[in-house]
Formats: structure tokens, sequence, C-alpha cells
């Protein structure tokens, strides 16, 4: 049996399989996904965003056990920050711990933030499509984040939770960054700490001040306290809820539109960052462009446009199926 039909017959053993090569982006990945895609659509993409330390990874772990209660399977992403820089990682300890286990009606999976060509969404779209496919109920996908990289994981999910802590001091940059917009819940974290009130009263009313990009639904503010597991109920009401209005007309369909070009965009950057960027990619016309935009002799537009115009002309079908 192949892995996609592994993954149809719910067995976590070939989805742990094919999730190793959607992240890779290979062949085997790609034909998987293909295979698969007819089977995606059926469940509720949850985001879970906020900054490192916020308490997602506890939060979550805490919210798989409240899902499990009522009856719900669930998968869960985590995207682990790679550092271009170091290649570091700093993805939270507590769902690396709960990866290596394994529970019935739970999955796991952290991949790095970045595949090999610098693409963050392809890989986190492909292994949403799979976890899907798998027919988990509801999917987790949990970043670290603030501003523009909360945005584009807001693009790819149904639901964005937008998690905040006391102290963090970082209310004033999400307004900025128009995150607020994305927020469909926002959690204040660890409620327990001094703060947690003021926070949640100064969210609100940025909340009722900002622009909603997201229709007539006005995102609640909840206080958890995920170590103690207060709020997690609340946490999961709300989340189901916003799953039931986005189910009331054509809202739901709307937003998969909306997800569906972001991750075509997305895509479409990464073909083309491959194309250029891989080493076979340089040849003589490339290296004299390399030139003429170091010695300012061409614009990198110009060169760019260049490069486009030659592949145009000489791959009008470049092969990619899925
Ligand atoms: P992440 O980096 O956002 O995934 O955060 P973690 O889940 O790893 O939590 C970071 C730290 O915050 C850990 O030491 C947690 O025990 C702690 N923490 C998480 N939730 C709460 C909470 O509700 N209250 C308090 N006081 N600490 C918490």
């Amino acid at each position: 049996m192949g892995l996609a039909d592994g993954v149809l017959a719910g067995s976590q053993r070939a989805l742990a399989r094919l999730a190793t090569h959607v992240e890779n982006d290979d062949d085997v990945g790609r034909a998987g996904l293909l295979k698969l895609f007819p089977h995606t659509g059926r469940a509720h993409v949850v985001g879970v965003t906020g900054p490192p330390g916020a308490g997602k990874s506890t939060l979550i772990s805490a919210l798989i056990g409240t899902l499990l209660e009522r009856r719900f399977t669930v998968g869960v992403v985590a995207i682990d920050p790679t550092s271009p820089f170091s290649g570091g990682a700093t993805l939270g300890d507590r769902i690396r711990m709960l990866e290596r286990q394994s529970f019935p009606g739970v999955f796991i999976r952290s991949m790095a933030s970045r595949g090999r060509t610098g693409g963050l969404a392809p890989a986190t779209a492909g292994m949403i499509h799979l976890l899907d496919a798998g027919g988990y109920d509801v999917i987790l996908v949990e970043t670290v984040g603030v501003g523009q990289e909360q945005v584009d994981i807001g693009c790819l999910v149904d639901t964005l939770v937008l998690i905040q802590v006391p102290g963090s001091g970082d209310a004033v940059q999400l307004l900025k960054a128009g995150v607020l917009e994305f927020a469909d819940v926002i959690v204040v974290n660890k409620a327990d700490l001094v703060g947690a009130e003021d926070l949640a009263r100064g969210l609100r009313s940025m909340v009722t001040a900002s622009p909603r990009d997201r229709g007539d639904w006005s995102p609640p503010v909840l206080r958890c306290s995920a170590t103690k597991g207060e709020g997690i109920p609340q946490l999961a009401d709300a989340v189901i809820d916003h799953f039931a209005f986005l189910k009331t007309d054509d809202r739901l369909q709307r937003r998969r539109r909306a997800a569906a070009k972001s991750e075509i965009v997305d895509r479409v950057n990464a073909v083309i960052a491959r194309r250029f960027s891989s080493a076979d990619a340089r040849d003589d016309l490339t290296d004299r462009l390399v030139d003429d935009v170091a010695q300012r002799r061409m614009t990198s537009f110009a060169a760019a446009r260049i490069l486009l115009d030659r592949w145009r002309s000489s791959e009008p079908n470049t092969g990619e199926s899925s």
C-alpha cells in the first residue's frame, strides 16, 4: 500500500513518513499530496500564534485534552522557527515531548519554518492538507511570531487564535502590524500573573476600535491560565463557535478562497525562487546579469524581467504537477 493510501486508511506511520516528504517538498511528497488533495477540506484549521514564551505549547497541550474529551481528533503542526542565521530552533519543549509519544486521535508534527528554497507557506499548507486528508477534525497550527508572520499564517487558517501575555509589551506592535484585524479569538494567557486584566481590557478596546477585515465576527478576548488549565473549555468553545459562524452564509468559502490564493502565490514564489537561486540555475546569461547589476549597469528589476522572459519562452510548461 502506498503512503497516501496508508494516510487515508488512518495509519499514523504512513502519515509520519509522508510528512517528511511533504516537508522536504520532494517528488514523493508532491505525488502524495496530489493523490490526497481531493480528500481534504473537511478539517477545521486553527492557527495558534504568539510571541516566544507566551505559553503556546502549554496551551495547545491543554486544548488537545479538551478537544479529545469532546470527541474531536486533533492534528498539530508546530512550525519551528529555524533562524536563517543560526539554523537554531526554539520550538516549545512541550510539543517536542508530545511529538515523541503517540496518543490515539492525536498526531503532532513539528517542521522547520523554512525549506531549502526559503518558502514558509508551501510546506506549511502541504502539511495542513496532509493532516486534513488523514481525517483529523481539528488541525492546530502553532507558529511563533509577531507582526507579518502572524498575518501570513492568518491567511492559511480558518480561525486564528492570537496569544498575548501580561508584560510582553507588544500590543502596540500588534496594532501596527494589523494583526488584530486577522485575529478571530484573542487569548490573554498567564492570567494568573499581574496585569492580565489590564491587558485584556486594553485588547478589548483595541478590538472594538480596529477595523475588521474579517466581517462581522467580534473576536472574544479570553483569559486563560494554560498551566492551571483555566479558561481552556472557554477557548475550545470560542474556536468551535467561530467555525460554526464561518459555516453560515458563504464565509468559510470566502476564507478558503483567500487561503487558496495565498497558497498559490507562495507556491509561485517558491517555484521561481527554486528556479533562480539553485546552484544549477547559474549560466552565462545569469552571470552576466549579476555583473551588470553589481556594476550598476542595469537594475535588478530589468535583470529579473530578462530572466523571466527567457524562462517563459524556453519552458512554457515547467511540469509542476502539484
Ligand atoms: P511557547 O514558547 O509559547 O510555546 O511557551 P511554553 O508553552 O513553552 O511556555 C513558556 C513558559 O511559560 C513555561 O515555563 C510555561 O510553564 C509557562 N506558562 C505557560 N502558561 C502559563 C500560565 O498560564 N501561567 C504561568 N504563570 N506560566 C505559564
